[in-house]
Order: C-alpha cells, then sequence, then structure tokens
C-alpha cells in the first residue's frame, strides 16, 4: 500500500503516521523529521532548510524532493506512508511522475480535516524530542517521565508567530493539492477531530474500503 497524509500542519499526520507503521506495517516518510533531523546532524541539506524552517516558510522544493526521491527509493517504493509531501502543485505532480514512471502510483491521499482555531490550540501544546525527533501533546500524548525532561522542547515552528505563517502557507500553497488529488479521484477525506485511535480508526476503514474496491 502506498499512500500520502495530507493536511494542515497540527492537523495530526505525524501521529497518524505512526499508528500506520504500528498497525498496518508501512514505513514512515516524513520530509520534515528528514528535514529536523539533518538540522541536528549540521549537514548541508540542514543548513539550507533551517532558516526556512524557523520561518514557518516552506523548504526550496529541489532540496526536499531529493528527499522524498531517496525516501521513497528506500521503502523499494512500496508499503509507505507519506507525511508532508507532497505540499505544492509543483512537488505533487513531480511525485505522480516518479510513481507512475516506476509502475507504483499512490492508492489513495487521506486528508485529515481539522479546523484552524483548534490546530492553533494543538500546535501551542505539541512537544518534541530533540534527540529522537518522537512527537508529543501535552493533555493527550506526554512525554514519558522516564524521559529526560531536559530534551523536551517546543520546535521553533510551533511558536505562535511561526505557527500563523505555516497556515497562510498552507492555504496559500499546499491546500490546492487537495483539490489535485480530488480531481485525479485519490483523495479521502477523514474527520480529525477526536482522539488518536478514532481517527486512526476512520482512516483504516477508510482504506480497507478502497482496498476491497480494487
Ligand atoms: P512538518 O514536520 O511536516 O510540519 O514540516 C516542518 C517544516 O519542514 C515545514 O514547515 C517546512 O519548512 C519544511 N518542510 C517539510 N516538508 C516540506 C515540503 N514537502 N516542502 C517544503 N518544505 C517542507
Amino acid at each position: 500500500m502506498r499512500i500520502a497524509l495530507f493536511g494542515a500542519p497540527g492537523a495530526g499526520k505525524g501521529s497518524q503516521a505512526a499508528l500506520l507503521v504500528k498497525n498496518a506495517g508501512l514505513k514512515h516518510i516524513s520530509t520534515g523529521i528528514i528535514l529536523r533531523q539533518a538540522i541536528r546532524d549540521g549537514s548541508e541539506v540542514g543548513e539550507r532548510a533551517q532558516h526556512y524552517m524557523e520561518q514557518g516558510a516552506l523548504v526550496p522544493g529541489s532540496v526536499v524532493r531529493a528527499l522524498a526521491e531517496q525516501a521513497v527509493k528506500d521503502c523499494g517504493f512500496d508499503q509507505f506512508v507519506l507525511d508532508g509531501y507532497p505540499r505544492t502543485i509543483e512537488q505533487a505532480d513531480w511525485l505522480s511522475k516518479y510513481l507512475e514512471d516506476n509502475g507504483t502510483p499512490l492508492l489513495a491521499v487521506v486528508s485529515i480535516g481539522v479546523p484552524d482555531s483548534v490546530i492553533v490550540n494543538r500546535i501551542s501544546k505539541r512537544r518534541v524530542n530533540s534527540k529522537t525527533g518522537e512527537n508529543y501533546h501535552l493533555d493527550f500524548k506526554p512525554p514519558p517521565p522516564d524521559v529526560d525532561s531536559s530534551l523536551i522542547i517546543q520546535r521553533a515552528d510551533d511558536r505562535p508567530e511561526s505557527v500563523l505563517k505555516r497556515l497562510r502557507v498552507y492555504h496559500d500553497q499546499t491546500r490546492p493539492v487537495e483539490d489535485y488529488y480530488r480531481r485525479r479521484d485519490l483523495l479521502v477525506e477523514v474527520d480529525g477531530i477526536g482522539s488518536f485511535d478514532d481517527v486512526h480508526a476512520r482512516i483504516m476503514d477508510s482504506l480497507r474500503e478502497l482496498q476491497s474496491a480494487i
């Protein structure tokens, strides 16, 4: 199965991808996680990306494309869930061609719907383990007590000024990608309000339905 998760920052793409890894055996491809790791490693890619990410802007397409291309290849072009890619029509076009040329198109793009008002609240309570990159939420998934609390930080781009910018970028540049996939009959819309498990169950139901229709 090859799918992409779509949604605003804070819609729960990362958490849902983790549940799909656990319960559907998919491999998680998050361009955001790869970029944050590159910054931690001090690599050239990280250096190019850092400024854009801290500002809440999109990293240039050529940088992210190379990462997505390698990650999809590393998965053997199958059994993956993309999270945070594609984020522009240009990226979606490139991905369609890349996968179709290989004979491995996406089964579906699952759009997780959450209103902006809920997003801002959710992101303000998001924390991340600066060493492992694991995400937490202060109310719904607090960091476990055995994790060194000095490692638990707020992402620079989760601070209020960056969040508003990321939402603007999402509506201007990323939202049109939803229509792109709708027109190609690949879009599955899922209500993103509720517990992680509720949303996961909705996604699994939709994917089962799609697979049984093939
Ligand atoms: P995420 O972890 O998916 O919220 O991504 C964090 C940040 O990484 C984004 O705000 C962008 O700056 C950058 N990023 C991740 N994926 C992409 C992408 N597909 N295109 C451009 N920038 C990206």
